[in-house]
């Protein structure tokens, strides 16, 4: 049963941000309540307040610019899976979403409350940081920006403090000759995965890798980047040897545990596999330019 609270509906931002000052250690923000209230309901969180911000419409947009990407964390997972300039611009955005959770979900949940609540098997954190995502957090007298990559602490645990709030993702423009893939292994399609695997690379004019990211979800405590496997392909032409070398790392530095949908020791195969055929993938996506 969820203990009683205390319900606060800020008009704007600001006001938000003002309650979570005056109510620090004792609030939880809720946005589209998808994770939130699960954990109320096992009793696992109880908090005093809960301040509502969903409607915060100055919180809700996707904009893009010469400068990238921007999206406010009330944008739910639902718009950015039907955005027709994402599509354009960062295709494996909707194509991640397309796979979150239901239908329902997805119109309700946000990409903030997803990046907040930090579960290592979330989908969009591995696409963001593959992307060189950063996060801008406010607080009531001030903002902050950091990489994604830095935001996430441990198992559901962040940088966030508790008089701060999540406000934008910014993704930097896509390079030229630059493919994403990226794929979860699910046991119940549009679920949490047990496992995902991104790749991104950039290739250099003679169709070498420049640059490449793998990065792994429900690996680890945190979102992974295999940075092991990233070092075996730069400056290196497509080769299935290079492939599968980079999956054997991956799979070497990753850190998954053992639970009822997995033992490490499959987690650590499904790794390797992905891996491997994600970055086929972003290779050829990056080769069709
Ligand atoms: C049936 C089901 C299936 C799911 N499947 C998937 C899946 O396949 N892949 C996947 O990635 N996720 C999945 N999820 C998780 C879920 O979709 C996301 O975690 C959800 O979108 C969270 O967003 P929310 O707005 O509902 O957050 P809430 O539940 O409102 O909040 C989540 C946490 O974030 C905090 N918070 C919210 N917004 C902010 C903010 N702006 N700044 C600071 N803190 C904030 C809250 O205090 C809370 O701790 C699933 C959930 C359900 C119920």
């Amino acid at each position: 049963m969820i203990k009683d609270f205390r319900y606060l509906r800020p008009q704007d931002l600001q006001e938000a941000l003002g309650m979570l000052r005056e109510h620090a250690g004792e609030a939880k923000v809720i946005c589209g309540g998808q994770s939130l209230l699960i954990l109320m309901r096992q009793g696992l969180v109880a908090p005093e307040y809960l301040i509502d911000i969903k409607h915060l419409e100055e919180l809700s947009y996707i904009r893009l610019d010469e400068d990238g990407l921007r999206i406010g964390a009330t944008t739910t997972h639902r718009a950015l899976e039907k955005s027709k300039e994402l599509a354009e611009r960062y295709p494996i955005i909707p194509e991640m979403e397309e796979t979150l959770a239901s239908i329902q979900t997805r119109n309700w949940g946000t990409i903030g409350g997803n990046l907040s609540h930090a579960d290592p098997a979330g989908d969009p954190a591995p696409v963001l940081i593959a992307l060189g995502a950063k996060v801008k957090l406010a607080k009531a007298d001030g903002t902050r920006e950091m990489a994604l990559e830095d935001f996430f602490l441990d198992y559901f645990e962040t940088a966030l403090e508790e008089d701060e709030l999540l406000v934008e993702i910014s993704v930097p423009p896509v390079p030229a000759r630059t493919g994403v893939a990226f794929e979860k292994f699910t046991i119940i399609g549009c679920d949490m995965g047990i496992v995902s695997a991104t790749a991104r690379v950039t290739l250099d004019e003679g169709g070498r890798a420049a640059e490449a990211r793998v990065v792994l979800g429900g690996a680890a405590p945190t979102p992974l980047r295999a940075k092991g496997a990233e070092e075996v392909l730069v400056g290196e032409d497509l080769r299935e040897e290079l492939l599968e070398e980079a999956g054997r790392k991956a799979s070497e530095e990753c850190e998954p545990i053992s639970d009822i949908h997995a033992s490490e020791g499959y987690r650590r195969e499904l790794v390797r596999v992905l891996t491997k055929r994600m970055l086929r993938k972003a290779w050829q996506r990056a080769a069709q330019g």
